[in-house]
């Protein structure tokens, strides 16, 4: 590490860490090769869109990874999603559940469907939302429950079909962060009415970008697969109404297929990134990492940890500190998104326990481009950072008052 004392901290003027940026992005690099292959089918068909052959075993081969009968792409997966809830939602009904502590653009969503989110709680340990925390949420307007996994684990997806199964309400899944995963009950994959995933760069399967549904439901995948290509049902017949334009097209779906070919070496190297953090990180008193189920299928690809309360730093000071030795650390679904500015309208939200998480965790470099050293320099610096706590914060308060 090239820090002996406190001036050679980035964030005082010394040289950063890295010399590059280690992100929280996964940008999954297949093998090229592969790509090629699978690229030159469409290329030699001159079928480049409009379910091309690729995009047709992309499909294939996804139900068979979740082990469900049916999978639909998309061109992104904020389009799986709001097409899925589109269908799903009951007529007539005005409000979504959600939980606050998620992904940031979830609102962006049920604004797109006239939805208003009704924000639940979520567990502690977890930072899931639960089958009780729903529950204290549903009401006679509630149209549709999206169950939303953590990025770490999963929440309790099996529970929580029966809660809506019991009142008569649909359950949509986003699963984007729990790709790989399985639970007791089985693979992710196959839970509720469906589940939506991302193929964005940043996620575990990379397709550049797109999206993709699964769902035993054989009626509203073909409703789906209408909708995403302008609500066409054959040739010359427009009969599904609320179509659009959210077709994958083939480039994407070559590169989700040499992902999916590769992901098993992928997921091995995230475990190693995973191990390293796990086994570095105890020696770092305040920072807790949060565990991944053995017992269970996982992908490995978030770091997530809490900064207790014995950690010198807030978690926002941590931040700005490492960022400034480009470790790209991020906090963790923070402003939560009924404390987000926003124009969007939703159900008023006591949620004290969401706050306090949001203010509590973060999320460390992870992904293809960081190395087991680039970890043990990640958690050298932390040590070295609490060791000089006292004189460091300091500083930083001179600083701001300069
Ligand atoms: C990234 C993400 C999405 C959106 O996926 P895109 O393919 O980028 O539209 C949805 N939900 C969660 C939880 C995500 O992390």
């Amino acid at each position: 590490m090239n820090k002996i004392t406190i001036d050679d901290l980035a964030i005082l003027g010394g040289k950063s860490l890295f010399s590059e940026f280690k992100s929280t992005s996964n940008l999954l690099k297949p093998d090229i090769e592969k790509f090629l292959t699978y690229s030159k089918v469409f290329y030699k068909q001159r079928q480049y869109t409009n379910n091309g052959p690729n995009v047709k075993l992309l499909e294939k081969r996804l139900a068979k990874f979740h082990h469900t009968e049916y999978c639909v792409t998309f061109s992104s997966g904020f389009w799986a999603l709001a097409l899925a809830a589109k269908v799903l939602s009951l007529q007539g009904k005005t409000e979504i559940i959600m939980p606050s502590l998620t992904y940031r653009r979830m609102t962006d969503m049920s604004a797109w469907l006239g939805l208003k989110p009704n924000f639940c709680e979520v567990d502690k340990h977890t930072l899931a939302m639960t089958p009780k925390t729903v529950a204290a949420c549903i009401n006679s307007n509630t149209a549709l429950i999206l169950g939303v996994h953590p990025i770490v684990n999963c929440c309790e997806s099996d529970a929580l079909v029966e809660l809506a199964k019991s009142h008569g309400i649909p359950i949509l899944f986003d699963s984007v962060e729990s790709v790989y995963e399985s639970t007791a009950e089985g693979k992710i994959g196959k839970f509720g009415d469906a589940e939506c995933f991302s193929l964005h760069a940043c996620k575990l399967f990379n397709g550049f970008g797109g999206g993709y549904l699964t769902t035993n439901h054989g009626d509203l995948a073909t409703k789906l697969a209408s909708m995403r290509t302008f609500g066409f049902v054959s040739r010359d017949s427009v009969e599904v109404p609320d179509g659009l334009n959210a077709k994958l097209n083939e480039m994407h779906a070559c590169m989700a297929l040499a992902s999916l070919d590769d992901i098993e070496l992928q997921v091995a190297a995230n475990k190693a990134r995973y191990i390293t953090y796990k086994e570095t990180l105890e020696s770092v008193k305040g920072i807790r990492l949060l565990e991944f189920d053995q017992r269970f299928d996982s992908g490995f690809k978030n770091i997530v940890a809490e900064v207790q309360s014995d950690w010198p730093f807030t978690r926002d000071e941590t931040v700005e500190i490492l960022n400034a030795e480009k470790i790209l650390a991020r906090p963790h679904y923070a402003p939560p998104l009924h404390q987000k500015e926003m124009h969007y309208d939703f159900v008023p939200a006591h949620l004290p326990l969401t706050e306090r998480l949001a203010k509590q965790y973060i999320n460390l470099p992870c992904g293809q481009q960081v190395s087991s050293d680039d970890i043990v320099e990640i958690v050298n610096f932390l040590s070295f950072i609490s060791k000089y706590a006292s004189l460091l914060k300091e500083m930083m308060n001179k600083k701001v008052e300069i």
